[in-house]
This record gives C-alpha cells, sequence and structure tokens, in this order.
C-alpha cells in the first residue's frame, strides 16, 4: 500500500541499523528525524534490546545529536515492566535472565528481583538478552517454571544481534529459545513482532495503528511488527535485511516502502 504523508501523524523508528549502527551514525539520520518533526511527525524510538534503559537511549541519541525525552522512547524492558504492571505484578517475585536495563525497569514497577535458584514464591520468570547467561541460569529458570510453576515472559525472541563488520552475536531470543526447550513451554512476548509495546506508544499519544509509520531494517521484528497489526511499515537497507530478503518474503510480510537510508526515506515520503 503506498505511504501517504497526510495520513501520518507519528514515526516509531527502531535505532540500530536505522539511526546508527553499533557505534556508527547513519549519515543524515539526525536531520531527517528534524525534517520529520517540522513535517509536523511526532518521533518515537522503539527497541527490542532489553539491555539498557530507556536513559542510555536518550543519552546515546543525544550524541549523535537527536534530542529525545525519556518518554520518548519504549523499550522491550520497559514495555514487559509496564504490561506486568497493568496485569498486577508489583509485588510480585521474578527470576530474571537480563542485563541491568531489564532489572532496573522490573524494579521501578515494584517487582522483586530474585536472582538465586529454589527460592519460594517466585511466580514470574522473565528473559531477556544476558551476555553472562550460564548453565546455572538456565537450570534456576527451568526449576522455577517446570516445578514452581512460575509464568515465562520473554522480553523478545530476536535470535541475533548485530556486531561490528556485519557479523552478528546471538540475540535474546536464543536465550528464550534454551528456556522454553528445557522447560517445554512458550512464552509470552512483549517485543517486536508483537504488537504490545507499539500500542503502549500509541497510547500515551492517542493514536491509531494507521496513523503510525514503523520504520525499521529487519523484516522478522520491525516490518513484520507493521505488516501483521496494521500500522505501514518502511524499511531501510542501513541494517540487517536486504532487498534480496524481500523479494524471499511473502507479499503480506513486505514493507510497503523501501528506502536505502533513513534520509532516502524521508525524501521519499515529501515526494
Ligand atoms: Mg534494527
Amino acid at each position: 500500500m503506498p505511504i501517504s504523508l497526510s495520513d501520518l501523524r507519528t514515526c516509531v523508528l527502531d535505532m540500530d541499523g536505522v539511526i546508527w549502527t553499533m557505534d556508527d551514525p547513519v549519515p543524515g539520520a539526525a536531520e531527517a528525524i528534524a525534517r520529520l518533526k517540522a513535517l509536523g511527525l511526532s518521533v518515537s524510538y522503539l527497541t527490542n534490546n532489553s539491555s539498557k534503559t530507556r536513559m542510555d537511549y536518550v543519552r546515546k541519541l543525544s550524541g549523535f545529536g537527536i534530542e529525545a525525552a525519556e518518554g520518548d522512547v519504549m523499550t522491550s524492558a520497559y514495555a514487559t515492566s509496564l504490561l506486568l504492571a497493568k496485569e498486577g505484578a508489583a509485588g510480585a517475585r521474578a527470576y530474571v535472565i537480563g542485563e541491568q536495563g531489564l532489572r532496573d525497569e522490573l524494579g521501578a514497577v515494584g517487582i522483586e528481583i530474585i536472582t538465586n535458584a529454589d527460592e519460594p514464591d517466585v511466580s514470574l520468570v522473565v528473559v531477556g538478552w544476558d551476555r553472562h547467561f550460564t548453565y546455572d541460569k538456565l537450570a534456576a529458570a527451568h526449576g522455577y517454571i517446570v516445578r514452581g510453576g512460575a509464568r515465562f515472559i520473554a522480553t523478545n525472541r530476536d535470535a541475533t544481534y548485530p556486531d561490528a563488520g556485519g557479523r552478528t552475536l546471538p540475540g535474546g531470543g536464543s536465550i528464550v529459545a534454551a528456556v522454553a526447550t528445557c522447560a517445554g513451554v512458550e512464552p509470552k512476548t512483549i517485543g517486536k513482532p508483537e504488537p504490545h509495546a507499539l500500542l503502549l506508544l500509541l497510547e500515551q499519544e492517542g493514536l491509531r495503528l494507521d496513523q503510525c509509520l514503523v520504520i525499521g531494517d529487519r523484516l522478522d521484528t520491525d516490518i513484520a511488527l507493521g505488516r501483521r497489526w496494521g500500522a505501514p511499515a518502511a524499511m531501510v537497507l542501513t541494517g540487517i535485511s536486504t532487498l534480496e530478503e524481500i523479494e524471499a518474503t511473502p507479499s503480506d510480510l513486505r514493507p510497503d516502502m523501501v528506502a536505502k537510508d533513513l534520509p532516502a526515506l524521508v525524501a521519499t515520503l515529501e515526494a
């Protein structure tokens, strides 16, 4: 479906592969974002990375010349915390496989973080990206789910994470898969392509999915998010997915628009 600027009220941007790759800026990205704002669109940022806090991203964006407020940033860790809080999880005890960003966000909504195996009354196992993942952590999560009946929540299921030089590293989804395999249970997943984090962002602004342009570099998360749930989706070629992969994707999951980078995407929208 062609995207018309006049139908849009907001843009939700993935960051890694769109605004930067690792620590290198995409040339012209900051100016392109300023142009979107000048056109009257609000801009927010949505990442599946659960390892950092929203303020970490505000600082990183600022370092690339992009001013954002904490409320403009949604991470899978924050979305997980908000959804659990909405469901009344404040005061619950959660065994967490994840990094500081996830622990901080869960703690901020009153969830008690458990770090040892075999503690009593653990009702949640929350799993995200954890670069210090071990067999002992897997065994603890397994015990809480299988013996303790804890609910299994995944921040996201990205199989890989971009690394320098176009290489990839194992992503949070590979750790989630390990827990799912031994526990014999599939998790409730919060991050892209599931709709929860995007819906929380739109709820803040009182906007509908069809008023929101999702911009990302990855077919299986960013583009699938838009196409599955009814938001226009635009893909840039500065990140993970390629033109060849678009051709191999079923037509109902292909991006509505493709551009070589964010500045080219904004120029095409304006044309
Ligand atoms: Mg990305």
